[in-house]
């Protein structure tokens, strides 16, 4: 509606639309109009569901209104047409300015009006109007009058009203709750078409973010759930029910996150999925409880260490895949000897934390693979698990046993330094009990029974030992009894060497000599060194044995010289001996000593010794090599060597594991690793040498890559010192067809 009479602007002033005279409209040019509008649309105006109305530029009733307009507003038709006024007295007070307000500038710039108000019929009904109008102009575009339409929107007006409110409500809901609330597309980047800003808060991306990124999702994902969340969503979404996952995502700053996610899928009119709406419940807390409670279940409250449910699950677990793998697992039952006594003298408290310290040395004391638990009380379990069960030598004690018997002594030892205990100084043994997997038994409970009383048996002979379980006692006592052996055989020097030939492949020629060393027992058996070495080595026995190796190298040689062999010698440093001060004086010394090139003596150290603490042992080699002696890195291949160390590594001669070797006639993979290592040897500046050759078949092979020499009961198998000029005469140890060639 516009209404001239009424916005306020002097028909004369200024330089507005309408602000000058009224054009004269010639009367039967306005007449024209009417009368048209009259015949060919009053039909449909008086049909259309809204009021069409005719108003003069100038002020002024209207020229002319549908008859609606009464019914609408119970306002006589007629009082429209003479009362300029009507319509503004009908606008609700509270709108009335604004509606005013734009009916004046329509006016002055020629419209269009256009507004939405509400108003009051006479008998006080409230109504909402959407009003709008436009001039009209002649051909000349001289405006001639205003043409407007009202419509009545009042249940219009009512429910996008109630949708507002429902929004508002929802809405608060939807960005109030501690969840997050999202609306996915059902397409194929499962994109995101609304996420509720708590995502922010409690994963660190805003909505903006997390609806621009389809993948952000995927990518927020914890790797161990990935797959599973992945294929829950789709499955679910596939299905087309509602469904429920839960999952781990991690926030922008590295926390975790356990979400709780629930979600329908929403299908249009056809029955096609458009939507998947969801809400992401935060369960961290939960989780983190029920986490808890699971690790109370498993676990022992006073040292947190496992109990003996968890043992006996992780043992029966070790057992299934020693069994697979041909592998040996051993158990250590301790139990402490008075404990008693720590509890009647210095109270419970003292006791316990006893027990705490223990626990922590026992950590200490095994390996970090080793499992500690605690069953109750004063008792303690360990589980030792992927032993090695080949022995070192046929018919030798399997290399379980040994790691096992050096884990009880250690722990005997660790046990040696005192607890302090509020104050004073505590003294505690323990008693151990050895099983093992699958000499003494083949199932969890009979390992935990013989293992238990294995440990009695310790108890009865005396306090602060440990027994290996087994059938026959007098074998048990002989194991228990593997260290007190040792040291007399230290003290004996009940050692002997043995010499393996070392041979160029192409045509076994003897190059030199490995010195390998054995231990002569009373009883006329030979010992191998896997089967003591170990254990020298945790009783610290390992330097006095080292030094009668180089000692008896140079003794050997000098005898060997006077008899015209002047050869190459290599002997072994285990890991523990790189570790002794002076040990590169020592040996230099005692070379000069005897008179014995530096030149002719090759010092091997296996790989994993040397990459274990490789800048402290390359300090060692260089030593050594400076000094003229020659390095080779024994077993190579078993280790985890860095190619840039290797490099800078003043190695001479590669020794390729005795592993690679046997696998080379059957398994192509082997045969490759072989090659690629000879190569490596040979890009380094190293001599290779392959150890362990058996056949003439792994021969040719080596020899055809380029390896220069190697090693092998093909050859020779490691002999007294005395046989060895007589292998020195031959010209080839190679055996060709069943001879020596
Ligand atoms: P290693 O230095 O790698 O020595 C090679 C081992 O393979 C020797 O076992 C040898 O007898 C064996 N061998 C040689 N040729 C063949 C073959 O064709 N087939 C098979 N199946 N085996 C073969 P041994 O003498 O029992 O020595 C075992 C390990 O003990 C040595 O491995 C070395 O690491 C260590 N060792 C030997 N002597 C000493 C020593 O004086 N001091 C130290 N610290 N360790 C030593
Ligand atoms: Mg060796
Ligand atoms: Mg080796």
């Amino acid at each position: 509606m516009t209404d001239a009479s009424d916005h306020g602007a002097p028909a004369d002033a200024g330089a507005g639309f309408l602000t000058g005279p009224p054009p004269e409209l010639p009367a039967d040019q306005a007449a024209l109009h009417l009368e048209l509008l009259g015949s060919r649309f009053r039909a449909l105006v008086d049909h259309v569901p809204a009021i069409v109305y005719v108003q003069p530029i100038a002020s002024g009733p209207m020229i002319d209104v549908s008859p609606g307009i009464e019914s609408l507003f119970g306002v006589p038709r007629e009082e429209w047409l003479r009362d300029p006024s009507v319509w503004q007295r009908l606008i609700h007070p509270e709108d009335r300015t604004r509606v005013l307000e734009a009916n004046r500038i329509a006016d002055e710039t020629g419209g269009p009006f256009r507004e939405e108000y509400r108003a009051v019929a006479s008998d006080g009904r409230a109504l909402h109007i959407r009003d709008q109008s436009t001039l009209v102009r002649d051909a000349g575009g001289m405006p001639l009058y205003w043409l407007g339409f009202m419509i009545e929107v009042t249940d219009t007006v009512a429910t996008q009203r109630e949708l507002a409110d429902a929004t508002a409500r929802y809405g608060a809901l939807v960005e109030q709750i501690p969840a997050i609330v999202y609306v996915d597309i059902v397409d194929e980047d499962m994109s995101t078409s609304y996420v509720s800003p708590q995502i922010d808060a409690l994963l660190g991306y805003t909505q903006q973010e997390y609806v621009a990124d389809p993948d952000l999702w995927k990518k927020m994902l914890h790797p161990d759930d990935v797959d599973m969340a992945l294929d829950a969503y789709l499955r679910g979404r596939e299905a087309g029910g509602p469904f429920t996952l839960e999952y781990r995502l991690v926030a922008r700053d590295g926390r975790v996150v356990w979400f709780r996610d629930s979600a329908v899928v929403i299908h249009d009119g056809d029955g096609r999925p458009k939507f998947v709406h969801g809400v992401m419940l935060d369960i961290t807390d939960r989780k983190a409880a029920e986490e808890q409670v699971a690790f109370l279940a498993y676990h022992d409250k006073l040292t947190g260490l496992p109990n003996r449910t968890m043992f006996e699950e992780l043992l029966e677990l070790s057992i299934a895949r020693a069994r697979r793998h041909e592998l040996g697992v051993a158990v250590l039952y301790m139990d402490l000897d008075d404990f008693k006594l720590v509890n009647d003298s210095l109270g419970y408290d003292a006791g316990d934390e006893l027990l705490r310290q223990l626990a922590e040395r026992l950590g200490e004391a095994t390996r970090e693979t080793d499992l500690v638990a605690r069953p109750g009380g004063d008792e303690f379990l360990m589980l030792l698990a992927d032993l090695d069960r080949s022995p070192a030598m046929p018919g030798g004690t399997d290399g379980g046993s040994i790691v096992a018997q050096s884990v009880a002594l250690r722990v005997g030892q660790t046990l040696a330094s005192p607890f302090i205990l509020g104050g004073h100084e505590v003294y505690v043994t323990a008693s151990i009990g050895v099983s093992l997997f699958p000499q003494d038994a083949i199932d969890t409970a009979s390992l935990m029974k013989n293992a238990d009383s294995a440990m009695f048996r310790s108890k009865k002979a005396g306090p602060g030992g440990f027994v290996v379980h087994a059938d026959d006692d007098a074998d048990a006592l002989s194991r228990l009894s593997l260290s007190t052996r040792l040291r007399k055989a230290v003290e004996n020097k009940a050692w002997t060497l043995h010499y393996q030939p070392v041979v160029t492949l192409e045509d076994g020629r003897m190059v030199g000599l490995e010195a390998l060393i054995r231990w002569q027992e009373p009883n006329g058996g030979l010992v191998p060194p896997g089967e003591f070495i170990p254990m020298a080595e945790e009783m610290g026995l390992i330097e006095a044995i080292g030094d009668w190796v180089v000692e008896e190298i140079c003794r050997q040689d000098e005898l060997w010289r006077i008899d015209g062999l002047s050869t190459e010698i290599s002997f072994n440093l285990s890991p523990r001996q790189l570790w002794q001060p002076e040990l590169v004086s020592k040996i230099i010394a005692r070379l000069a000593h005897a008179g014995m090139d530096p030149s002719r003596v090759v010092v091997e150290i296996t790989e994993s010794a040397a990459m274990t603490d490789p800048d402290r042992t390359q300090q060692i080699l260089l030593d050594l090599h400076d000094r003229g002696v020659r390095l080779a890195l024994d077993d190579f291949g078993t280790g985890y060597s860095s190619l840039a160390r290797l490099k800078h590594m003043p190695v001479d001669v590669l020794k390729i594991d005795r592993s690679f070797i046997r696998e080379v006639d059957a398994d192509r993979d082997a045969q490759g690793m072989v090659s690629a290592m000879i190569a490596l040897a040979s890009n380094l500046g190293m001599t290779a040498l392959a150890e362990g050759i058996e056949t003439e078949a792994e021969r040719r092979f080596l020899a055809l890559r380029g390896c220069e020499l190697g090693q092998g009961y093909l050859f020779s198998r490691p002999v007294p010192a005395g046989e060895i000029l007589a292998l020195h005469r031959r010209a080839s140890l190679r055996v060709v067809d069943g001879e020596a060639g």
